[in-house]
C-alpha cells in the first residue's frame, strides 16, 4: 500500500484490507450467535456503510433481512432546531430485533438524534454495529454494542468513506497525513 492523494489532501495506510475483512468475519460470528433463530433486521446508513454492511452481510449465515436507509438533515424550525429523517425506511420494525450498521461513530451526533425516532417504532431491540468508532472525539452519548476498530481522532478515508466524494473505492483504510 501507498500513499494516496485525494483532492488536496494526502493520505497514509492505516488498516489492511486483510485486517479489516479479518475483524468483519469475528463480528459476523458474534452476530451469528447473538441473533441466532430471531431473523434480525440489519439497517445499514448510506452513503459510508455500503461496503462495510455487504461484506459483513455476506458473511452471515443466520436467517437475517437487511434495508438500506439515508438521514438527511435539515434546518427546522425554531423549537424543533435542526432534525434529522429517515429516507427509505420502507420495513416496519415494531418487535424487530434492529442492528443499525454505521462506517463510523465520530462525535456521535447523528447518531445520538435518530435513535430515539427509532425506539418511538418500538423495536424488540436496537442495537449498533460499527466499523469504526472514535472515542476521543466522543462529545454525544451513544451505546455501540459491537465495534470492529477503535481508532485515534484522525479522518480516514476507504473502504466506502469518502473525502469530499472520492476514496470510497479503496479496499483499504487510509488516514490523513500529519
Ligand atoms: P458523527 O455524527 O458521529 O460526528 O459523524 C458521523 C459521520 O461523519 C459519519 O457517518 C461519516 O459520514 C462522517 N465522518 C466522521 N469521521 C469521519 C472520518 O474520519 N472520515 C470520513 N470519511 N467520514 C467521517
Ligand atoms: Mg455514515
Amino acid at each position: 500500500m501507498q500513499t494516496v492523494s485525494i483532492h488536496d489532501k494526502t493520505f497514509v495506510p492505516y488498516l489492511t484490507e486483510a485486517e479489516i475483512l479479518g475483524k468483519i468475519k469475528e463480528l459476523a460470528r458474534q452476530l451469528d450467535k447473538d441473533y441466532k433463530g430471531k431473523r434480525p433486521l440489519f439497517i445499514a446508513i448510506l452513503n459510508g456503510s455500503f461496503m462495510f454492511s455487504s461484506d459483513l452481510f455476506k458473511e452471515l449465515t443466520i436467517e437475517a433481512e437487511i434495508c438500506f436507509i439515508k438521514l438527511a438533515s435539515y434546518k427546522g424550525t425554531k423549537s424543533t432546531g435542526h432534525v434529522i429523517t429517515a429516507i427509505g425506511l420502507d420495513t416496519d420494525i415494531t418487535g424487530r430485533d434492529v442492528v443499525i450498521l454505521e462506517d463510523i461513530i465520530d462525535t456521535g451526533k447523528t447518531i445520538n438524534e435518530f435513535l430515539p425516532q427509532l425506539n418511538n417504532q418500538h423495536p424488540a431491540t436496537l442495537k449498533i454495529a460499527v466499523l469504526l468508532h472514535k472515542p476521543d472525539a466522543s462529545v454525544f452519548p451513544v451505546k455501540i454494542d459491537y465495534c470492529c476498530f477503535s481508532i485515534p481522532n484522525k479522518f480516514v478515508l476507504g473502504y466506502g468513506l469518502d473525502y469530499d466524494g472520492l476514496g470510497r473505492n479503496l479496499r483499504e483504510l487510509y488516514q490523513l497525513k500529519d
